[in-house]
Order: C-alpha cells, then sequence, then structure tokens
C-alpha cells in the first residue's frame, strides 16, 4: 500500500501546477499511469468499437487485462495484486475515463465495490480463497445490493439470510448487478435480522455453483456496452458459516463505506472522460474550416470549451479533497457525494458540448463521441442518483440542527 505522502494523485500526470499541492503521484503510481495509458492506446482503443457493437469484451483483451495486472489494482501485495489506495486507484480510474466506458466500468466496478469489502472485511480464510484469483482476474468479482424495491433506498432489502444449523440460507433477488454476467464472486447484502432495521442487514460472498444462485439475463442498456448487468436469484442458497463477510449486521454499514469510496472513483474516471472530450473537441475545432475561418476562431465555441475545461478542472479539485479527506482517516461522506455529484453532471455538460463542437460528426456513431454522450448518463444514476447525493450533502450539513 502506498502511503498518502507518497501517493498519488489522479491529477499530477497531467495537472501539476494545479493539483500537485494536494496530492502528489509517487514514481511507481505515475509510471503505472503511463503504462495504463499506453495500453488503452495500444490494446483498448482499436477494440471500443467492437466492444460497443457486440456489448461484450474480446477475451483476447481480458487475457492482455491480465497480463499488466489491472485486475489487481487494488488487491494488497500479499495476495498478488498491486495494492493501491483510493488514490492510485483514483489515478488509474482517470486514465480509464479516457477509453471504452464498458472496459473500465468492467475494471473499475472488479477492482472497486467488488473486492473493497473482501480486503476491508474477509477473514483470513475469505481473503486466501478469493483474493489471489481474483487478483489475477481468474475470478470476477461483483457487488449485489439493489432489489426491484429497494434502489435509492437500500433499508427496504427483501433478501433474507436465514441460519440453519451452522450454514446460511439467502431467498431473494437483486437487480443490475454490474459484472454478474462474467463473476464468479458475489457480494450479497440480505437481511439478517428484521427488528434491527439496518443494523440487521449483513454481507455474504457467494460464489457461482453454490447451490441456489442464479444469474439471470444480460440486461440490455442505452450505455456501458460491454460490461454485463444481470439480476440474480436466490432460492434456498446454501452459504458456507465462514462466507459471512465481517461481523453480522455490519452488511450495510460497510457497504456505506464501499459505495462512499466508489464514489469518488467514479469522480475520478468522470475527470478523464472531460479531459479526453476536451482534448477532441480542441484537435477537432482547429481542423474543421466553417465560413473561412477554423472553428477554434469563433468566440462561440471557444468559451463553450473555456468552460469544459474549468467543469473538468473542478471535478479533480472535488476529487482530490474527497480522496485527501479518506486517506486521512475521515469518512469523507459529504467530500465523496459532493465529488460524485459535481463530477457526474459536469460530464453530462461537457459531452453536450462536445457533441456540439462536432455539429453532424458529433452525432455520427464513426466520431464515438455519441457513445460517450451514453455512456455518461449512468453515472448520475449508479451508486446513488445526484438527488440522493445531494440528500447525502445536506443530511451532512444539517446533522448537527
Ligand atoms: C447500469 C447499472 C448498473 C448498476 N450496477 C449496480 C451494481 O453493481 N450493484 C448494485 O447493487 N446496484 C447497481 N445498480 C443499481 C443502482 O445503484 C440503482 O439503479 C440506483 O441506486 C437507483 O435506484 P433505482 O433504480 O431503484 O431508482 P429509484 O430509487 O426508484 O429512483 C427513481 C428516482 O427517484 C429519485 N429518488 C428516490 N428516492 C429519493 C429521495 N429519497 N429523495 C429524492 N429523490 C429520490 C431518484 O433519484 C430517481 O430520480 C446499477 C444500476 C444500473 C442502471
Amino acid at each position: 500500500m502506498f502511503s498518502v505522502l507518497s501517493v498519488a494523485s489522479a491529477f499530477g500526470n497531467r495537472n501539476e501546477g494545479v493539483f500537485g499541492g494536494i496530492l502528489k503521484l509517487s514514481p511507481e503510481v505515475r509510471a503505472l499511469c503511463e503504462e495504463v495509458r499506453r495500453f488503452i492506446e495500444k490494446e483498448v482503443e482499436p477494440r471500443s468499437r467492437w466492444i460497443e457493437e457486440h456489448d461484450a469484451i474480446p477475451d483476447e483483451l481480458v487475457a492482455k487485462a491480465r497480463g499488466i495486472g489491472l485486475f489487481g489494482l487494488t488487491i494488497p501485495e500479499e495476495y498478488g495484486g498491486i495494492g493501491l489506495d483510493l488514490a492510485g486507484k483514483c489515478a488509474i480510474e482517470e486514465e480509464m475515463g479516457r477509453t471504452n466506458y464498458g472496459f473500465a466500468s468492467f475494471i473499475g466496478n472488479h477492482t472497486g465495490i467488488a473486492t473493497t469489502g473482501i480486503v476491508a472485511l474477509g477473514s483470513a480464510t475469505l481473503k486466501r480463497r478469493y483474493l489471489p484469483r481474483m487478483a489475477t482476474g481468474e475470478w470476477i468479482g461483483c457487488f449485489a445490493l439493489t432489489e426491484p424495491q429497494a434502489g435509492s433506498d437500500p433499508s427496504a432489502l427483501r433478501t433474507t439470510a436465514v441460519k440453519k444449523g451452522d450454514r446460511w440460507v439467502l431467498n431473494g433477488e437483486k437487480i443490475y448487478v454490474t459484472n454478474a454476467g462474467v463473476a464468479r464472486v458475489f457480494t450479497v447484502m440480505a437481511v439478517t435480522d428484521r427488528a434491527k432495521g439496518i443494523r440487521g442487514i449483513s454481507a455474504f460472498v457467494i460464489e457461482r455453483g453454490f447451490p441456489g444462485l442464479a444469474v439471470g439475463r444480460n440486461e440490455l442498456k442505452m450505455g456501458m456496452h460491454g460490461c454485463t448487468t444481470a439480476p440474480l436469484a436466490f432460492t434456498d442458497c446454501d452459504v458456507p458459516p465462514e462466507n459471512l463477510l465481517g461481523p453480522e449486521g455490519m452488511g450495510y454499514v460497510q457497504a456505506l463505506k464501499t459505495l462512499t469510496m466508489g464514489r469518488v472513483t467514479i469522480a475520478a474516471r468522470c475527470a478523464g472522460m472531460m479531459d479526453k472530450l476536451i482534448e477532441r473537441s480542441i484537435e477537432y475545432m482547429r481542423m474543421r474550416t466553417q465560413g473561412g475561418r477554423r472553428l477554434s476562431e469563433y468566440q462561440g465555441l471557444q468559451w463553450m470549451l473555456a468552460d469544459m475545461a474549468v467543469a473538468r478542472d473542478a471535478a479533480r479539485l472535488l476529487t482530490a479533497r474527497a480522496i485527501e479527506t479518506i486517506l486521512r482517516g475521515e469518512r469523507g461522506t459529504l467530500e465523496a457525494s459532493a465529488a460524485k455529484l459535481y463530477a457526474t453532471e459536469a460530464l453530462g455538460k461537457v459531452v453536450d458540448s462536445a457533441v456540439q463542437i462536432h455539429g453532424g460528426m458529433g452525432y455520427m456513431r464513426e466520431a464515438g463521441i455519441e457513445t460517450t454522450y451514453r455512456d455518461a448518463r449512468i453515472t448520475r444514476i449508479y451508486e446513488g442518483t445526484s438527488e440522493i447525493q445531494r440528500n447525502i450533502i445536506a443530511a451532512q450539513l444539517l446533522k448537527d440542527e
């Protein structure tokens, strides 16, 4: 694990003047970011259209990602991973924001909410069984909290886990589970004691192949193509006692911590997406001529570009603040929600401007901007909608009253 003093802002690599004072990249993380950038350009970008059209990630790309250790980013070195902390993870997320969103989500989910709980709360037995295989990408992970009647309000969960002898028996259903289609390891929230409310929700690590777990059909989505999203059904699903993750009743509390960190990483990815859109818009404005002038000479478009850059930088600063707060040992609830809220909403505006700057070309599949336009929409919905982020921020502001 790199320490906060030596690591890694997502931001230092391109904007040191702005971010250098907040968090610094260690040479190791800087080198890793460069390696990921090369990997994206050489391996992911050429396959991006294929991923988009086939709604799948080619096996050879998964094999290449395994080759550079992408699946083990956040898993401690003793279990075969790279052991990045939140700052390092965000540095990579910003890089990943510059490429195919489905691929970035696949890796980001596995190395984020699917892994964080096992790393933080797993017993030695659980860690030894799952983390080494997850670090190599042999086993993919996912995180299942949402249910048909429990989206923004996870306290309405109905999936139950009941103790029979020394084993747990799960019944219920989950929906919209990212990576479920390809996952082997499922972190699942279930009610173990309804009378205790959210303190009666526990987390379990469930393996594909446990009797009573069924994974449903991959959903067809607006964007995020290549990354599977599927429902799960538990029918008397038999779970061994050692697969309870952390203390009984601590599942929801842990889920909140996991989601808090997840929100920061989404904000970092959004900053990367904005950066790429700005880069592409500058290229297009310099290249395209209309009315005898380059687009870059029109003040209306220059101002659009200026607003895009300010939004990206503000997103990076809020993300850096959230990272720094959490790595200092504070919860960072407000900071993480503020970063996610701002970055995801700013991305919506930035991608809209990027389409506008590209004119008709922005609307065409071939330019790839419309793909980002669709992909960007999910960031305001999952891991807590924008409305829920506002609720969280307001609750933090008012909590002493
Ligand atoms: C592609 C995709 C991938 C996902 N991946 C995962 C995953 O891996 N694991 C997982 O567990 N879940 C996952 N989700 C679920 C996601 O987190 C939920 O969809 C999200 O939290 C919103 O819940 P909901 O869809 O039930 O919407 P609802 O909660 O029904 O919300 C509908 C609308 O009401 C608003 N609203 C609801 N409550 C309030 C309130 N209290 N105050 C103000 N407004 C409110 C919402 O903001 C929204 O605008 C995924 C979803 C999608 C679409």
